[in-house]
């Protein structure tokens, strides 16, 4: 048997043909899943003025301890209309503007309050609940790098820091292509031999959730017309994924017609368990991926292989896949050829990750499967990997 490519090689192969697509401006309430082309940099500084950290009376730290007079009241967004001056307090809100001649904030629960003044107890420090201007970021500073995978916490960083619009890769379009006379559409009533459709939608779905731009699923019967139908649609996407119809049976034809429209094959089959019959290849500037049909071996290349692709093609400076390392909490036997992948629920014990294999890891069995929040990577050899080994493990969520 000729020596299957490894998971690596395969990736290599495949990044190593990946341009990355143009970049647009974005809104930066569509911002979030797409990734940032360029570094974005703050409008302002950031908070913009001095502002208080909390409710309660803006002050001079040196007037303290001692019974300060009540000059003015200072809500969030309305500044006051005048500096402070000696022996003067005003009450402010949190996020207010501290005013001129104030350098602190005593909280409201830290002061006696009368009709127009206030006494406080304790001497405070210049600086006390007082977020300097800048203390989070200065104008010009890079807010978030370019290749940045755009989530909340970076959405509402680019938010405060003024930004509008921000330049992000233009999303990949993506087309998958579900091969198989047995399918049906879920919901629709079974004939015998028939299953419902599940890679069309779970693509889609992973697809989008890598920030593709999908064009809704076409599925072909086990013909030829209808492939070369579907396939020749799906070519004029930036990535073409397919599922089913790529093994060594008389009905698997997704790479006959492909390579008879022009697809260039890369390499067809990884040495992994699941996923060994996947192929790869293009067409001008198409990424075309051949998934096995079964739908857990659908999942596992699409994690490994494509949504790096596609990462790669948003310009994502990890493109990953990135593993993580956990200890396994039950042995698995290895395989002596192929890394498996193996689905696993994953738990926080004191610091330590562990990993439990979900029990069933047959490749059809999606619906265990679902249940998993972690792939572990079990590397080829002989023997067993016993309990506490530690090993390598793409997490899911
Ligand atoms: P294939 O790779 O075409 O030989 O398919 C392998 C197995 O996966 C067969 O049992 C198929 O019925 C099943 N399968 C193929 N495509 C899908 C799909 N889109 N949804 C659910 N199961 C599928
Ligand atoms: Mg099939």
């Amino acid at each position: 048997m000729a020596s299957l490519l490894t998971i690596d090689v395969a990736l290599r192969e495949i990044l190593g043909r990946v341009n990355p697509l143009a970049s647009e401006a974005v809104s930066i309430e569509s911002a979030a899943g797409r990734v940032l082309a360029r570094d974005a940099r703050a409008a302002v500084d950031l908070p913009p003025f001095p502002s208080s950290a909390m409710d309660g009376f803006a002050v001079r730290a040196a007037d303290t301890p001692g019974s300060l007079v009540v000059v003015d009241r200072i809500a969030a967004g309305l500044p006051a209309s005048r500096e402070l001056g000696d022996g003067e307090a005003m009450a402010i809100a949190t996020g207010g503007v501290v005013p001129a001649g104030a350098d602190a904030v005593i909280p409201i629960e830290y002061v006696v309050q009368h009709d127009n003044s206030i006494e406080i107890d304790n001497r405070t420090e210049a600086g006390a609940h007082v977020r300097p201007r800048g203390g989070d970021l200065g104008a010009g500073d890079v807010v978030v790098p370019a290749g940045t995978l755009l989530r909340p916490a970076e959405i509402g960083a680019l938010a405060a820091a003024g930004l509008g619009e921000v330049e992000c890769a233009v999303r990949p379009r993506a087309a998958v292509v579900t091969t198989g006379t047995e399918l049906r559409r879920p919901g629709a009533p079974l004939e015998p031999g028939q299953i419902y459709e599940a890679n069309g939608v779970m693509l889609a779905a992973a697809l989008a959730s890598a920030g593709a731009a999908v064009v809704p699923p076409a599925s072909a019967a086990d013909d030829e017309p209808a492939h070369r139908a579907a396939l020749e649609r799906g070519l004029e996407a930036d990535v073409l994924v397919t599922s089913g119809g790529v093994s060594v049976g008389p009905h698997d034809l997704v790479r006959k017609i492909e390579a008879e429209l022009g697809v260039t094959e890369v390499f067809w089959k990884v040495a992994m368990k699941p996923g060994k019959p996947l192929s790869f290849g293009v067409r001008g500037k198409t990424l075309v991926f051949g998934l096995p049909g079964n739908p857990v071996s659908a999942l596992v290349c699409f994690e490994l292989f494509v949504r790096p692709t596609l990462l790669a093609l948003q310009g994502a400076r990890t493109p990953g896949p990135v593993f993580a390392r956990g200890e396994l909490a039950a042995s698995v036997r290895r395989n002596p050829e192929r890394d498996e992948l193996l689905r696993a629920r994953s738990r926080d014990e004191g610091g330590r990750v562990l990993l439990e294999p979900l029990v069933g890891q047959e490749s059809h069995m999606i619906a265990r499967a679902a249940a998993a929040d972690a792939l572990v990577l079990a590397a080829r050899g002989e023997g067993e990997l016993a309990a506490g080994t530690t090993v390598s493990y793409l997490p899911l969520r």
